[in-house]
């Protein structure tokens, strides 16, 4: 008797981690990719000598990706070298100063103090309460499936308890009260698409992520990473198919059967797993008759993370007093997200992230020059913005306010460049709205009220990745591949 087969849609880190999951449990596996190579949003751009990711740059809480090598019988450090980041990233605040964020407490303490000392019982206070959102967030409903409504009553005791309705600022401004170290403490689920302002105090545990597992850097960049999975799956003969969109999930008496590619092409299966965006998936390639809780109204009112304006670009010099990872905030905080998340509008100014893995990687740029990419938190296509009009405009509005700040003279040193807009998020990645990060991680679209991973209304059918519990960011797609594998049957020998 064969095995059962599963096929997996999408090779981001979520769809990776499934096939690698499910084959270890005793799958035939095979993947279905869109684009013509893996990694999704971790996807790379080579271009004329440089290497760019194209997303995730922040490597945290390493075990997780170390636990797939290990179910394979293979050693993660054989394959992957891991270089930690220290200080962790600079925040630069609009008037010149910064913070050097640091894994280490003295030097933490000292930031502190030059900003302000009285804040340091606070954010001793601040650290306790973090450390509970991780055993929370993390370690207790992180990796579980949030599949019934016992589920989320079994977890409604432990979020009273750290008043998990309060929101992340709301709990830093409780304990701290210098206005920049305010944005220090506070600015964490923007990296995966949350306003701090809305997300719950749950994502505190971000902090207590690094501080505890660090901050990482994939020497060769995170496409190494991508790289590294997709070798366990060749070492275990599962195929990994690009440039095949998957255009249907098939569906008969209520069970998924297969998928049906763009070519027309029809693949049987026992067990579909989609790492697709979750609103894309239901949306467009499944028949709104078989979705009784995912409807076409449901999905539309769904509120959608903040899209990515990124730009990435090669200098023939190299700048070295840039560090690797710099946070640049603009002049407006609360307001700026407000016109991100709330009223989806284009705003003038900009707070930046700018990454210079050269830094830290020689393999990523030509001698003596520099890799970097840029990118800018704005609103989803809610805005109406037309992209392909205004991006050059945009850019050069970066460029200057880089060139004025800490890249003097860029203009005459770039010697490649490349756009990422929300519309490319929408066209390329089939994102709903182009959202860079799939539903705003609010409350009431996290655990049980977001995509479950294993799907409510058709048997058979499993989803993985951001839109699905328990969200975005690598930890957390890693994570939802696992609560996934732990629902999925096993197989019978
Ligand atoms: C610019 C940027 C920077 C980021 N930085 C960080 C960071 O530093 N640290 C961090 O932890 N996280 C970061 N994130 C978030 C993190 O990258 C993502 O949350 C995570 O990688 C998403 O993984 P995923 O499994 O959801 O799949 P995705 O990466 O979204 O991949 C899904 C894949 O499915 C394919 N696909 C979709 N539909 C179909 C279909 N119908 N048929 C076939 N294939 C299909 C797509 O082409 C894609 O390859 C960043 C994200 C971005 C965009």
């Amino acid at each position: 008797m064969h095995p059962p087969k599963a096929i997996v849609i999408g090779s981001g880190f979520g769809g990776l981690a499934a096939a690698v999951r499910l084959s270890c449990k005793g799958y035939r596996v095979e993947i279905f990719e869109k684009l013509d190579a893996p990694g999704g949003r971790a996807y790379v751009h080579r271009q004329d000598g440089f290497t760019f990711d194209a997303g995730p740059t922040i490597i945290t809480a390493p075990q997780l990706l170390e636990e797939l090598w290990t179910l394979c019988g293979r050693r993660f450090a054989d394959d992957i070298t891991l270089k930690p980041m220290e200080p962790f990233y600079r925040l630069r605040f609009d008037d010149g100063s910064w913070f050097d964020y640091s894994g280490d407490e003295a030097t933490m303490r000292r930031e502190i103090a030059r900003f302000n000392a009285d804040d340091l019982p606070g954010y001793e206070r601040f650290v306790v309460a973090a450390d509970q959102a991780c055993r929370l967030g993390f370690e207790e409903l992180g990796g579980m499936p949030f599949n019934s409504l016992s589920d989320l009553l079994a977890a409604i005791p432990s979020m009273l308890r750290m008043r998990a309705w309060e929101s992340l600022h709301t709990l830093v401004a409780r304990h701290i009260s210098d206005p920049k170290l305010r944005v220090v403490f506070s600015f964490h689920p923007l990296l995966i698409g949350g306003n701090p302002f809305a997300v719950t105090r749950v994502y505190s545990l971000i902090n207590t992520l690094e501080r505890r597992w660090g901050v990482h850097w994939a020497m060769g960049g995170t496409g190494a990473l991508v790289r590294g999975l997709v070798g366990l799956l060749e070492a275990r003969g599962v195929p990994l198919r690009c440039n095949a969109p998957v255009t249907r999930i098939e569906v008969s008496n209520g069970r998924a059967t297969g998928v049906q590619l763009a070519n027309g092409e029809r693949h049987e299966a026992d067990v579909v797993v989609s790492n697709g965006d979750a609103a894309w998936t239901y949306r467009h390639l499944i028949d709104a008759q078989h979705r009784r809780h995912w409807t076409d109204p449901k999905i539309e009112r769904g509120k959608y993370s903040m899209s990515l304006f990124v730009w990435y670009f090669g200098t023939n010099r190299r700048y070295e007093d840039v560090p690797h990872h710099m946070i640049m905030l603009g002049p407006r905080y609360r307001e700026l997200l407000d016109d991100i998340f709330k009223h989806h509008h284009l705003a003038d100014d900009f707070s930046l992230y700018l990454h210079r893995p050269s830094a830290s990687d020689p393999t990523v740029a030509p001698t003596d020059c520099d890799a970097f990419y840029v990118l800018a938190p704005v609103p989803n296509l809610e805005s109406g913005t037309d992209w392909p009009e205004n991006a050059e405009r945009y850019r050069q509005r970066i460029q200057r306010h880089l060139e004025a700040t800490v890249l003097p003279g860029l203009g005459a040193h770039i010697v490649t460049s490349k756009l990422m807009t929300p519309q490319d998020f929408k066209d390329r990645l089939w994102s709903f709205r182009g959202a860079a990060f799939g539903l705003e991680p609010l409350l009431l679209q996290s655990a049980w009220f977001r995509p479950h991973n294993r799907n409510e209304d058709i048997d058979g059918l499993y989803m993985v990745g951001a839109g699905t519990h328990p969200g975005a960011g690598v930890p957390g797609v890693l994570m939802s591949a696992k609560a996934m594998a732990s629902v999925v049957p096993d197989v019978r020998h």
